[in-house]
């Protein structure tokens, strides 16, 4: 069963590539809904890297994020850190074989020249691709199993632990992320990051991330940054956070 899933999402995965990778294509009019789709596929890919389908109607959110906001932000800002990584990449063959998930892990390696555009390009593609998937509709509203049982030893309740991701949210300054993260032990904490920063280069798995650009919730929300967080936090699908909690990122 846990296999014909897989199976069943990575043909979907390959599908909406296709779909999003033709010029003038809709990827709004995509219609298969994944109830947790891992964005591990999108951390295997390589250069030249795609913009991975947003998996649901940009609607399908609302109306905690609004249409508008979704479209820009997949269609045009996602796509936008897709194509600076491709280009960034360009002038490094040695680099391309290397998966979205090695060069975020490995930025330390990585030629002086490619460093920080892979950080902030690498790092928006694989912040966006999990973002999307934590937001598909559908999914749990609470945590499950192993995940529950971290968060029930770490923060003690579900809300409690929103409530510590809205803070985090509310406390970067400027551009960034706030994340649940899992380390290698298994221990949660939030934490914030500056920009498209991963805490997958800090050797870190990201169970829950919220974007906080102003990008992200301008349109609806204007300067009301709390209030975006409490409206994504209460339509985060935590079948995707369990899962990433039990796979590696
Ligand atoms: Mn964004």
């Amino acid at each position: 069963m846990q296999r014909k899933t897989f199976l069943e999402m990575s043909l979907a995965g390959l599908a909406g590539m296709r779909l999003a990778a033709m010029p003038g294509s809709v990827v709004s009019a995509y219609t298969v809904r994944p109830r947790a789709l891992q964005p591990s596929s999108v951390l295997a890919q390589h250069h030249p890297f795609v913009l991975p389908p947003l998996g649901y109607a940009a609607s399908a959110v609302e109306p905690a994020v609004d249409a508008p906001t979704m479209l820009i932000h997949h269609d045009k800002h996602h796509a936008a850190y897709v194509a600076a990584l491709n280009d960034a990449l360009k002038p490094h063959p040695t680099l391309h074989r290397m998966t979205l998930r090695e060069l975020l892990a490995g930025l330390a390696s990585l030629p002086e020249g490619a460093r920080e555009a892979v950080r902030n390009n690498a790092g928006g593609h694989a912040n966006h691709a999990f973002f999307w998937t934590l937001l598909a509709p559908g999914g749990a509203k609470a945590p499950a199993g192993a995940l529950a049982t971290a968060i029930a030893r770490d923060f003690a309740s579900q809300a409690a632990l929103t409530a510590a991701i809205k803070e985090g949210g509310l406390a970067q300054f400027g551009s960034g992320w706030v994340w649940l993260v899992r380390n290698a032990a298994g221990r949660l904490t939030v934490q914030h990051t500056p920009n498209q920063n991963t805490p997958i280069s800090d050797d870190l798995t990201p169970v829950i991330a919220i974007d906080v650009w102003e990008h992200a919730y301008y349109l609806k929300y204007q300067n009301r940054r709390a209030d975006y967080l409490d409206a994504v936090l209460g339509a985060l699908n935590w079948d995707t956070a369990s899962a990433a909690y039990g796979g590696q990122h």
